[in-house]
């Protein structure tokens, strides 16, 4: 009998979700992270009284009832609705693609159908051509004035490649609504957990033991012999010693600066589209709580960057090359005993966090599964 039924490598939302479900069925779970705090890239900190997202903004939001009441256990959610607008030079817009924005492009736009004969008109230069690129996706969704003012600039500053070299369906999940409707997302629930992510996730692990500032290559064979399996968060090439090559990742360089003024720009996330700022998102933490009374603020300028050694994976890079090395590996995981791979760098999948918990909960009832019918 060993010590732990699960050892959980990373205390993120994978990790924390997974080790939430084993406890409650009874199981001994031992979580650690190699950072110096939980919650992974959700990680909030409170600067001043305002809940810092150190890892770059985070709005949770999902369609799945299952989902919405799990988070609900563990944290308030307020009624914050992403709204993000963009600034390119000194004009501003509203994002996402939706009348607010067609009216200020365009200024004889009042109704649904003046914005579409703009758009059908622009549309025409793609004279019915299958998208091939980015460029002519975003052409053939919304035409060239909105794709050169609000897509060109950031999707450039974002990937570091002209948009003709990049693959269309990065933009497929930016809707365009012809309501005035300045939500950017569908879904059916949304909203900020009041006091941060970081309670969240602790509220989530209460009651299992963690370990921080714990690297899990440093001892891999104890943690083997102490627990009956490994549930495992990290980058799975790191796994496997990178012996079939390296995975690639976009990452982020985050500028958080101290403000002693009560509101800098008005709205928590401001996108800039335009090439004159190298950054592509400014966040004020502040007005993702409604907070406009505290004397100070924090923004956070975010910038775009090539992944170097030491620096935080973020975004999967999902062209041809990268996606077939990260399926030889989910094979080479399919095949190690004992250990669960989960999470978006165990599984190089850009995971938003509903879909993370979603994962979680389906790899724990497989393993439940498993379990009975290994006792059948
Ligand atoms: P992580 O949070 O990365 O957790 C993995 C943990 O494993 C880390 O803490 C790491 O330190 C630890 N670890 C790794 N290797 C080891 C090791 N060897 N030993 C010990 N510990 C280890 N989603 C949304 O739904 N809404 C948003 O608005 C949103 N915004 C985002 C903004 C940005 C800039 C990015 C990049 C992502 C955003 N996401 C958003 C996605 C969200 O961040 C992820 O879905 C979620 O954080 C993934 O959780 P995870 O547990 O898989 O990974
Ligand atoms: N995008 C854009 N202009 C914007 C915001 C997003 O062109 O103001 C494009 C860009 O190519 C980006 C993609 O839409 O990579 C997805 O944007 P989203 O906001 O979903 O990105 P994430 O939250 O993942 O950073």
């Amino acid at each position: 009998m060993k010590q732990y039924d699960y050892l959980v490598v990373g205390a993120g939302l994978f990790g924390a979700t997974f080790a939430h479900l084993a406890k409650k069925d009874g199981k001994k779970v031992l979580v650690i992270d190699k950072r110096e705090h939980i919650a992974g890239n959700i990680y909030t900190e409170n600067i001043k009284g305002i809940q810092v997202h150190q890892y770059g903004a985070h709005i949770f939001h999902t369609d799945n009832s299952n989902v919405w009441n799990f988070v609900n256990q563990f944290a308030e959610f307020n009624r914050y609705t992403n709204s993000p607008v963009a600034r390119i030079g000194n004009e501003i817009y509203n994002l996402p693609f939706n009348m607010n924005t067609f009216a200020k492009i365009w200024d004889d736009v009042y109704s649904p159908e003046d914005a579409w004969r703009h758009i059908s008109e622009e549309r025409k230069e793609m004279d019915g051509k299958v998208p091939s690129n980015l460029e002519e996706q975003a052409i053939s969704l919304i035409g060239r004035t909105i794709y050169e003012k609000l897509i060109k600039g950031y999707t450039e500053k974002q990937w570091n490649r002209d948009c003709k070299d990049l693959p269309a369906f990065i933009i497929k999940r930016l809707p365009v609504r012809f309501v005035y409707d300045n939500n950017y997302f569908n879904d059916k629930y949304q909203g900020i957990p009041v006091g941060g992510y970081t309670n969240m996730v602790a509220q989530m692990l209460s009651g299992i033991d963690v370990q921080l500032n714990t690297n899990f290559f440093k001892n891999v064979d104890y943690y083997k012999e102490i627990a009956e399996k490994i549930v495992y968060t990290g980058p799975i090439d790191e796994y496997f010693h990178y012996s079939l090559g390296v995975l690639e990742w976009r990452s982020l360089k985050f500028e958080t600066k101290i403000l002693a003024e009560r509101n800098y720009q008005g709205n928590a996330v401001v996108n800039y589209t335009g090439h004159e700022v190298d950054y592509t998102r400014v966040i004020e933490h502040k007005h993702f709580e409604f907070d406009t009374e505290s004397p100070n603020t924090v923004v956070t300028f975010e910038y775009p960057t090539d992944y170097q050694e030491g620096m935080e994976k973020y975004y999967t890079i999902n062209d041809e090359k990268n996606n077939q090395l990260a399926l030889q590996y989910r094979e080479l995981a399919s095949k190690e005993s004992n250990v669960i791979f989960g999470g978006r760098l165990a599984e190089y999948k850009y995971y938003d966090m509903d879909d993370v918990i979603e994962s979680a909960f389906s790899k724990y009832q497989e393993e439940v599964n498993e379990k009975k019918n290994r006792l059948d």
